[in-house]
C-alpha cells in the first residue's frame, strides 16, 4: 500500500499519523520502543498516535476495510509484539490518565499508562495496585499477560485485581468486558489479553498500603563468588512453610556500578514495624559470612518500584527469556541443582554483555498467586515458587552477539527444565508453536483459540505472543 493511500485515515483522526513518507518522524516512532533489536527488525506501515478512543475505532475500521493488520502499544512499548511488519501501529502513549476512586478503592487506568503512572496516583491515597517491577514497563502489557510484580506474593497476579476492561473490537465497537457481561471473554482476557481487541481502559480493585506506603526494601549485596552460599540460604528461607505473604525476597545476579559481578537479595517487607523488618534483614545480611553492601532501608514502595528503571534504558539491544519453576523445598538435591544452574548460568554470560543491563532475576511468585482464582482467569502460572528471568543486552547491532544472547537466555530455561511449571507469556519470547504451548495448558489454549476465532476471525490484531514470528 502506498503511504498516500493513508490520507483518508489521516483526515479522520484527531491524533497524528506518521508514515514511511516522513522518514525522520517514522524512524523516531519506530525506535521509540524499548528494545532496539526488535525495532530494527520490525517495519510497520505507519503509526497512529491516538488522541482517544474514537481514533482507535477509526483506525480499526479503516484497517479492517483495507486489509491492513493492526498492532498496538502503550507508553511502555517493551514487548516484541507492540509493532508488526506492514501493520498500522496504534500508539497509546498519549492515553495515560489514571483516576482513583478512593471511596470504592478502584482505579481506572487508560491503556497507554505505564506502571509508574499507576503507582504515582494510587500512592496519593495509600492504596496499591500491582504493576510490573520496572516502572517504565507498560501497565497494559504487564496486565494483559497476567502481571507479576514485586508484591505478587501478597497481591496475586495483576489479573486477579481486574474487574473489567473497555475495549475496541475487531468490528470497531466499544464494549465493556466483565464477569457479568461476557464471562468467557473476561476469562480469556485475564491471562491472554493482547489478542482479542484493543483495550482502552482497565478497572481494578485497590488494596490499602499499610505504614503510609513505607516498606523495608532495597538490595543486600555480596560478591558473586559467594553466590552459592547466599542462594542456598535464601532458598532455604523462601522454602519455609507458613511464611507471611507480605514478606518477599527476590534474588538477583548483576554487576555493581564499578562493573564487579555481585549477587543480592532484595527484601520487600510490608506492614511490619521498622524494628521487626530490620531484624529480619539483619538475618539475611548475615548469610555467607556477611553482606558487603547493605542498601536495605525503610522507603516508599513507589521508590523501590522505580529503583531498577535506569538499569534497563530504552533503545538498547536486549534479549530475555523466563520460566516459572517449583521444587520440593525439603529436597536438598533440588535446591542444589537450582543453585548450581543459576551460578553456572551467570558464569556463562557472554563477555560482550553490557554490565548495566545483564541480569539474572529470581522473583517469588507463590503466595497469593498460587491461591488466585483459576476458574475465572486464563493466567496459567499459578503453581510456581519462582519466576526466573535472564535479561541480556549487547552494545551494537552485531548479529552474532544477538545469536549468542538468545542462546544464553535459552540456556537458563534448559538448565531449569527439571523444575519447569510453565513459561510466562510476558517474557516467553516464544520461537515456536511448541514453546507457545508451554505457556498455556492444552485445554486453556483450545478455549483461547476459540475466543480468537470468535472475536478476531481474520486476525486483524497482530499482537500478543502468538505473533512469535516477531522473534525469529
Ligand atoms: C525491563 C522489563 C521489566 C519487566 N518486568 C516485568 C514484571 O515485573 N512483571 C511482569 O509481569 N512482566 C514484566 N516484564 C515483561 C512485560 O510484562 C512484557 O514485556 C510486556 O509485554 C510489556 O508491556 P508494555 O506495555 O511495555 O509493551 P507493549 O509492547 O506496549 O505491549 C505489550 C503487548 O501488549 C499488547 N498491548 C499493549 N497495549 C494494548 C492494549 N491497549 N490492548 C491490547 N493489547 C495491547 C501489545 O500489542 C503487545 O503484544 C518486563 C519487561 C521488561 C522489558
Amino acid at each position: 500500500m502506498k503511504d498516500d493511500a493513508l490520507s483518508e485515515l489521516r483526515s479522520a483522526l484527531r491524533g497524528e499519523i506518521i508514515t514511511r513518507a516522513d522518514a525522520a518522524a517514522f524512524a523516531a516512532a519506530r525506535f521509540r520502543g524499548w528494545n532496539r533489536d526488535l525495532n530494527t527488525r520490525t517495519n510497520p506501515l505507519g503509526f497512529v498516535i491516538a488522541s482517544g478512543v474514537r481514533d482507535i475505532v477509526t483506525t480499526v475500521n479503516y484497517c479492517r476495510s483495507h486489509n491492513i493488520p493492526v498492532a498496538v502499544r502503550g507508553k511502555g512499548a517493551h514487548s516484541p509484539y507492540g509493532m508488526a511488519n506492514d501493520a498500522i501501529v496504534v500508539d497509546l502513549m498519549r492515553m495515560t490518565a489514571v483516576r482513583v476512586d478512593p471511596d470504592e478503592k478502584l482505579v481506572f487506568v487508560q491503556a497507554g499508562a505505564d506502571g509508574g503512572d499507576v503507582d504515582h496516583e494510587t500512592a496519593l491515597h495509600n492504596l496499591v495496585c500491582l504493576t510490573g517491577s520496572v516502572s517504565h514497563t507498560g501497565f497494559a502489557g504487564v496486565a494483559l499477560g497476567g502481571g507479576i510484580g514485586h508484591l505478587s506474593r501478597w497481591l496475586g497476579a495483576v489479573v486477579d485485581s481486574i474487574l473489567g476492561y473497555e475495549m475496541v473490537t475487531a468490528t470497531g465497537e466499544v464494549v465493556r468486558v466483565d464477569a457479568a457481561k461476557d464471562p468467557e471473554l473476561f476469562w480469556g482476557m485475564r491471562g491472554n489479553g493482547a489478542s482479542f481487541g484493543i483495550v482502552t481502559e482497565f478497572v481494578l480493585k485497590l488494596r490499602d498500603m499499610p505504614n503510609n506506603g513505607l516498606i523495608r526494601g532495597a538490595p543486600i549485596l555480596w560478591g558473586a563468588d559467594k553466590a552459592t552460599d547466599v542462594m542456598r540460604s535464601w532458598m532455604d528461607r523462601i522454602g519455609r512453610p507458613g511464611r507471611k505473604n507480605t514478606e518477599i525476597y527476590q534474588f538477583a545476579f548483576m554487576h555493581s556500578p564499578d562493573g564487579d559481578p555481585v549477587c543480592g537479595i532484595v527484601p520487600l517487607i510490608v506492614g511490619e514495624t521498622e524494628r521487626t523488618a530490620k531484624a529480619t534483614c539483619d538475618e539475611l545480611a548475615a548469610y555467607a559470612g556477611g553482606a558487603v553492601v547493605r542498601q536495605d532501608t525503610q522507603l516508599p514502595y513507589t521508590a523501590l518500584q522505580a529503583a531498577l528503571d535506569d538499569r534497563f534504558p530504552y533503545d538498547v539491544n536486549y534479549w530475555e527469556k523466563g520460566v516459572f519453576i517449583d521444587w520440593d523445598p525439603r529436597d536438598p538435591n533440588a535446591v542444589n541443582s537450582i543453585v548450581d544452574a543459576a551460578v553456572k548460568q551467570w558464569s556463562e554470560r557472554p563477555d560482550f554483555a553490557t554490565k548495566l543491563s545483564t541480569v539474572l532475576l529470581f522473583m517469588e511468585v507463590n503466595g497469593a498467586v498460587a491461591t488466585g482464582d483459576t476458574a475465572s482467569t486464563s493466567f496459567a502460572a499459578r503453581g510456581a515458587r519462582l519466576w526466573c528471568t535472564a535479561i541480556i543486552s549487547w552494545p551494537d547491532d552485531d548479529a552474532s552477539k544477538r545469536a549468542a544472547s538468545r542462546k544464553w537466555c535459552g540456556s537458563l530455561v534448559e538448565k531449569l527444565s527439571p523444575f519447569h511449571v510453565t513459561t510466562y507469556l510476558n517474557n516467553a519470547m516464544p520461537e515456536s508453536e511448541a514453546e507457545m504451548l508451554s505457556v498455556f495448558p492444552r485445554d486453556t489454549m483450545k478455549r483461547l483459540r476459540a475466543l480468537k476465532e470468535k472475536h478476531d476471525p481474520n486476525n486483524l490484531f497482530k499482537m500478543g505472543a502468538w505473533q512469535y514470528e516477531a522473534n525469529l
